[in-house]
C-alpha cells in the first residue's frame, strides 16, 4: 500500500515547501523507501508552458516531454526519482479534462464531478510514476499543493485531499504543512500566532496537520513548540523547526535533526531502516568545501529574475563539485553588450561565458557580440539551446561571410535562415505543448570534445525548443571551423556544435541543466567549469 504525504504550505509563499517537500523524498530514499512526488498547482494554465518567465519562474521539463512547474526539479535533484506527464496538475488541466470528459457523454445525466477527478489523477498519477529504477512499487507519494492555504484558487484540491484519506485509510496519510515563525527582533522574540492563524484556516477546511514545519530565523524552543502543538492540535515532536540554511541541499539534513523522517515513518506505519545520510552529508560536505572560484557570465536577458534559470544555477553550481570549484555567477544583460568595445568591456572579468536557453528577439544581438568575444579571446563558452543557435548565427554572420544569416524565429524573411523552422513546426500553430519536448537521443561524434566531455558515444538529453540547425548549411559552417559534433541517431537533426580552434566552445540544442544534481554532477557542466579554471589561471 502506498502511503500519502500532503504538503501544503500557509503564512505566505516563497517559505520553501518545494524543498521541504524533496527533502522528505531524499530521507525516505535514505531509509531504503521508493518515492514519487506530485504537485498541485492551482492556476488555470493547463501548464506553465506558455506564461512568461517573469510569471512563472523556470518551466521544468520532464524526460517524457512535460512542461511542468520548477518544483520538479527540486524533487529530481534531491532524489533519484525521474518524474514525467502525470507528476505535474493544474486546476487548468483539471478542468479542461472534465469538461473534454463531460462533452464526450462520460456524466450523461448527471453533473460534472471535479473532486473525484482529482482524487483520481493523484491516484493513477502516482501510480504511473510508481516504478522506481528497479521496477517495484512505490512506498510513499509525496503530493505537494501550490500556493499558501487561504487561496481560494486552491480550495478543490485541499478537498480533494481532505477526502483522500476516506480513499486510502486515515493510517495511510500525512499532512505536512509548512509555516512561519517569524523572529521579532525589536521584541527580540519568535512569534506563534501567524502559525496558529495559518493552521486554523487548514482546520476549516477540515485538514488536521501531522506535522508543521516551521519557518525559522533560530531555533524553536522547547516551551514554543509546546504552545504550537497545544494550539495546533499537532504533537508536540510534529512540531518541526525548519532553521534557515546557507545550502539548500543541507535542509534533509537539518529536517531529520529535528526528527522529521521519524515522525512520518511512525506516523505512517512505514517499515524501513534508519537513513543512510552518509553519500548526502558527503555531497554536501564537498559542496561546502570549495578551495576554487570561477566567474562564469551568464548572457540573458531576463537576468533580473534568477528563478527563470533554476535549474541552471544548480546545474552550475553542481558542476564545480568534482573539482571543488566555486562557481560565482555574474549575470550579465545582453541588452548591454551591443556596439563597440561593448562585449570586451562587459565580459573582461569572465573566466567563462555561458548564453542559455531563451526566446524572443530582445537581447539577441548582445548574446551574438559575447560569443563573438568568446570565440576571438579563447574564453569557454557554453550555449545552451537558443545559445546554441546564437553561436551558429555567429559564425555564419563573422567567419562565413553571410551577414544577414539568422534564425527564422526573429527574422522570417532572412536571406540566410541558419536556424529554421523544423518540419511540422511553425510559428503560426498551437502553442501549448506543441516545441520538441523532452528526452531524445543524440549520438556523439569519436574524438570530439562532446565525446571526451561526456565519455561516451551516445546520450539522451532533455528538449523544450521550436526551431533547429538548418542542414542546408552545415557544409559552409563546417568550412569555418564549426565542428557539428552531436546529431539524432539518424543524423537529421544537429544537437551539438562545437569549435575545434578554441579552448572549450560547445553548444548544444538541448536543456543538459534538467540532469543535473549535486550526487551526480551534470559532466558538461563540469567540463566548462574546469575550463574556466583552467582559463584562469592561464593554462589555456
Ligand atoms: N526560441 C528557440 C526555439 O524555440 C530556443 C528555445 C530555447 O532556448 N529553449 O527554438
Amino acid at each position: 500500500m502506498t502511503k500519502f504525504i500532503f504538503v501544503t504550505g500557509g503564512v505566505l509563499s516563497s517559505l520553501g515547501k518545494g524543498i521541504a517537500a524533496a527533502s522528505i523524498g531524499n530521507l525516505m530514499e535514505a531509509r531504503g523507501l521508493s518515492v514519487t512526488f506530485q504537485k498541485l498547482d492551482p492556476y488555470v494554465n493547463v501548464d506553465p508552458g506558455t506564461m512568461s518567465p517573469y510569471q512563472h519562474g523556470e518551466v521544468y521539463v520532464t524526460r517524457d516531454g512535460a512542461e511542468t512547474d520548477l518544483d520538479l526539479g527540486h524533487y529530481e535533484r534531491f532524489t533519484t526519482v525521474r518524474l514525467g506527464k502525470n507528476s505535474n496538475y493544474t486546476t487548468g488541466r483539471i478542468y479542461n479534462s472534465v469538461i473534454t470528459k463531460e462533452r464526450r457523454g462520460d456524466y450523461l445525466g448527471g453533473t460534472v464531478q471535479v473532486i473525484p477527478h482529482i482524487t483520481d489523477e493523484i491516484k493513477n498519477g502516482i501510480h504511473e510514476g510508481a516504478k522506481g529504477p528497479d521496477g517495484r512499487g512505490v512506498d510513499v507519494a509525496i503530493v505537494e499543493i501550490g500556493g499558501t492555504v487561504g487561496d481560494i484558487e486552491s480550495l478543490p484540491f485541499l478537498e480533494a485531499i481532505r477526502q483522500f484519506p476516506f480513499e486510502v485509510g486515515r493510517e495511510n496519510v500525512a499532512y505536512c504543512h509548512v509555516t512561519l515563525v517569524p523572529y521579532i527582533k525589536v521584541a527580540g522574540e519568535i512569534k506563534t500566532k501567524p502559525t496558529q492563524h495559518s493552521v486554523t484556516k487548514l482546520r476549516e477546511i477540515g485538514i488536521m496537520p501531522d506535522v508543521l514545519l516551521c519557518r525559522a530565523e533560530i531555533p524553536v524552543p522547547e516551551a514554543m513548540k509546546q504552545k504550537i502543538a497545544l494550539f495546533c492540535n499537532v504533537e508536540p515532536n510534529g512540531v518541526i523547526t525548519a532553521l534557515d540554511v546557507g545550502n539548500i541541499y543541507e535542509v534533509p539534513l537539518a529536517l531529520h535533526e529535528e526528527g522529521l523522517d521519524s515522525i512520518l515513518v511512525k506516523r505512517l506505519g512505514l517499515k524501513c531502516h534508519e537513513p543512510d545520510l552518509e553519500p548526502w552529508r558527503k555531497v554536501v560536505e564537498a559542496m561546502n568545501h570549495r578551495t576554487e572560484t570561477v566567474n562564469i557570465a551568464l548572457v540573458g536577458k531576463y537576468v533580473e529574475l534568477r528563478e527563470a534559470y533554476k535549474s541552471l544555477c544548480e546545474a552550475l553550481s553542481h558542476g564545480g563539485i568534482p573539482g571543488g570549484i566555486q562557481v560565482n555567477l555574474s549575470w550579465v544583460d545582453a541588452g548591454d553588450l551591443t556596439g563597440p568595445g561593448g562585449a570586451e568591456a562587459g565580459l573582461a572579468e569572465a573566466d567563462g561565458i555561458l548564453v542559455p536557453g531563451g526566446f524572443g528577439e530582445r537581447g539577441i544581438s548582445g548574446k551574438i557580440e559575447a560569443i563573438r568575444y568568446a570565440r576571438e579571446n579563447g574564453v569557454p563558452f557554453f550555449g545552451i539551446c537558443l545559445g546554441m543557435q546564437c553561436a551558429v548565427i555567429e559564425s555564419a554572420r563573422n567567419l562565413a561571410g553571410l551577414e544577414k544569416a539568422h534564425s527564422a524565429e526573429f527574422e522570417p524573411g532572412s536571406p540566410d535562415p541558419v536556424i529554421h523552422f523544423m518540419e511540422g513546426q511553425s510559428e503560426t500553430g498551437d502553442k501549448g505543448g506543441t516545441m520538441r519536448l523532452g528526452a531524445y537521443d543524440c549520438r556523439l561524434a569519436p574524438g570530439s570534445l562532446a565525446e571526451k566531455t561526456y565519455g561516451t558515444t551516445f546520450v539522451s538529453e532533455r528538449h523544450r525548443h521550436r526551431l533547429e540547425f538548418n542542414n542546408a548549411y552545415r557544409e559552409r559552417l563546417e568550412a569555418v571551423g564549426l565542428r557539428i559534433s552531436g546529431t539524432s541517431p539518424d543524423d537529421t537533426l544537429v544537437e551539438i556544435v562545437e569549435r575545434p580552434d578554441h579552448p572549450w566552445f560547445l553548444a548544444v540544442q538541448f536543456h543538459p541543466e534538467f540532469q543535473s544534481s549535486p550526487a551526480s554532477p551534470h559532466p558538461v557542466f563540469t567540463g566548462f567549469v574546469e575550463a574556466a579554471l583552467r582559463r584562469k589561471k592561464g593554462e589555456a
